[in-house]
């Protein structure tokens, strides 16, 4: 069933509530509380409904208080009302790049959890793909994800409320990337252009409900580490992901209008990010937005906050990019830099190319190409760890062509 066939006649109704804490007590309360405001899950699910997809955001290993994934709790509480409904329910997810789902499902404790409830936990990254038709796509034919999903009628997103250093917000429409299967299609989305890519999927598979997890947000530069917890204890939901999302980004105090997948999904009908527009529920979000909220740069070449370090991307996904800001904005030692006598250039992402400088070091095995030609640091993602040497070794004007091992250690491209 097609998401058109499943979302139409809705209407854009967004809650807001506040929980008043992260415990269990809190997290039932808001939960019962944004369900009544959107009229109860009754009225919401449509009998005819069968099978429940819940999609949760467990990119990967880390618990809900780093503010990386949501609150296991929230799983639980939608999984026990919507088995009210008589309708099966099954959980998936596939995790982020460079991680397995079933770390992250065992890290978020979401495994112990599906089990206690006898509830079906599927790991999309290892689920039989099959490649779906995108009608009239951005730059998507088709998408390749689990073919579970054909089965289901009805998806649940469970997203957290994040910012992110690609999409600029992560919430309900980018929460459906995880329904890929393959690490290849993420690297595709992320070559072709992620954010119409990410429209392109919810063309075809986009939430039927909405709810975002902002009990413990995540400001900073997101979606994981360096990004920042950041309490909000509130819950956003609706049957429009467009309009959910548009009412979270207000709150975290940007105009939905200066974020281009949201944009975008207005332009490919998924809804409406105009306020005037939304029925808001519960909670004003002026009422419950936070003073300030710390986004990523918008440009990757934004990134480092030396005037030494120069960062030439070629379309690296999250991943690379919050690996290098890891390092930039934590680990880097800054007497090294008040110390440098040279500038560095660092290439990421599979499209970098090199302008043969000499100032250049390459980072990710997207550009395994210049192993043997220019610094090169290997990892998809490289640890954050891994640059220390290479880089630090760039900054006094040494430029070896040589890679990096697992100890971190620079040796000869021909070592381990
Ligand atoms: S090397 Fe970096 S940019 Fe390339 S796929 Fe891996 S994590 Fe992403």
């Amino acid at each position: 069933m097609s998401a058109d066939e499943r979302n139409s006649g809705e209407k854009s109704t967004v809650a807001v509530v506040k929980t008043g804490g992260s415990k269990n007590e809190h997290l039932e309360r808001g939960f019962r509380s944004l369900l009544q405001a959107l009229g109860g899950l009754e009225a919401i699910v449509p009998s005819h409904v069968k099978r429940v997809l819940i999609k949760p955001n467990l990119m990967m290993g880390e618990g809900w208080r780093t503010g990386i994934t949501v609150h296991p709790y929230l799983i639980e509480l939608l999984v026990r009302e919507i088995k009210k409904l008589r309708c099966e329910v099954i959980v998936g997810e596939g995790a982020g790049w460079g991680c397995g789902s079933d770390e992250a499902f065992r890290g978020t404790g979401v495994s112990d959890l599906c089990e206690r409830l006898n509830v079906p936990l599927i790991d999309f990254k290892r689920g039989k793909g099959i490649r779906v038709p995108v009608h009239d796509g951005f730059v998507l034919k088709d998408v390749l994800v689990d073919e579970i999903l054909i089965e289901c009628d009805f998806i649940v997103s469970l997203a957290k409320l994040k910012t992110h250093c690609e999409t600029v917000v992560s919430l309900s429409l980018k929460n459906m990337k995880g329904l890929i299967t393959e690490d290849r299609e993420r690297l595709r989305f992320h070559l072709l252009d992620v954010n119409r890519c990410l429209i392109d999927l919810n063309r075809v598979y986009r939430p039927n409900l909405s709810i975002v997890d902002g009990v413990i947000a995540l400001e900073g530069i997101g979606p994981l580490r360096p990004g920042r917890p950041k309490p909000l204890g509130i819950l956003v939901g609706g049957t429009n992901p467009l309009s959910v999302d548009a009412v979270c980004a207000t709150i975290m105090g940007i105009d939905p209008r200066d974020i281009r997948h949201l944009s975008l999904a207005e332009e490919a009908g998924i809804g409406t990010m105009d306020l005037s527009a939304i029925e808001i529920r519960g909670e004003k979000p002026e009422d419950v937005a936070p003073p300030s909220y710390e986004f990523p740069p918008l440009r990757v070449e934004d990134l480092s906050p030396y005037d030494n370090i120069q960062v030439s991307p070629g379309n690296p996904c999250s991943n690379c990019i919050a690996s290098l800001a890891s390092y930039l904005h934590g680990y880097i030692d800054r007497k090294i830099i008040e110390e440098a006598t040279h500038r560095v250039n660092i290439l990421i992402g599979a499209k970098a190319k090199s302008k043969g400088s000499g100032d250049e070091i390459a980072i990710g095995n997207c550009l395994l190409k210049y192993r043997g030609k220019l610094p090169f640091v290997p990892g998809c993602p490289p640890p954050s760890d891994a640059y220390l040497e290479l880089i630090e070794l760039g900054l006094k004007g040494k430029f070896p062509v040589a890679t990096v091992n697992s100890d971190g250690k620079v040796v000869p491209v021909d070592e381990k």
